[in-house]
């Protein structure tokens, strides 16, 4: 199953972004894919406020993870500049913890990613304008974005 949305602005990517994570359950993995800049740090914002997450969500690009505490614990993973540093994350102990994780750049570790998941999709229109797209890889997710 898929649903895809046009947005107008940021704000809108954040609000759906909320609708998402108001979604979401432990051990829930949302793939974000888009080039820089697309918007994947923005939704994350929104997915977590949907998750309850009061403090600000920023980009982890330099620190490959950041950890929030909302409803439930939200790992946010940019895994953009993985390829410099040695490896000695554990990124499967993310992946496999009872938090949500939400992945920017996922395709750097497709060997250890779930075989479900959801998947945002989203691509730069104009300057203010996107589209995103949604994607269920299995029942689970399935009936997040049936119920989107
Ligand atoms: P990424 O994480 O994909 O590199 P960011 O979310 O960090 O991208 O940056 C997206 C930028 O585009 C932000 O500055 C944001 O304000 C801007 N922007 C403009 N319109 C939109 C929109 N419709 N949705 C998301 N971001 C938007
Ligand atoms: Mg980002």
């Amino acid at each position: 199953m898929k649903k895809c949305y046009n947005t107008a602005n940021a704000a809108e990517t954040i609000s759906l972004g909320k609708r998402i994570g108001a979604l979401l359950k432990p051990k829930d993995v949302v793939l974000l894919t888009g080039d820089l800049s697309a918007g994947k740090t923005t939704i994350t914002k929104g997915i977590g406020e949907g998750l309850g997450v009061t403090k600000t969500i920023n980009s982890p690009t330099f620190t490959i993870v950041k950890e929030y505490q909302g409803e439930y614990r939200l790992y946010h993973l940019d895994l953009y500049r993985l390829e410099g540093l040695n490896n000695d994350f554990d990124l499967e102990e993310y992946i496999e913890s009872d938090g949500v994780c939400v992945i920017e750049w996922p395709h750097q570790i497709e060997e250890i990613l779930p075989e479900e998941y959801l998947e945002v999709t989203i691509k730069r229109i104009s300057e203010l304008e996107r589209e995103i797209e949604i994607i269920a890889k299995g029942s689970r997710y399935e009936k997040v974005v049936q119920q989107l």
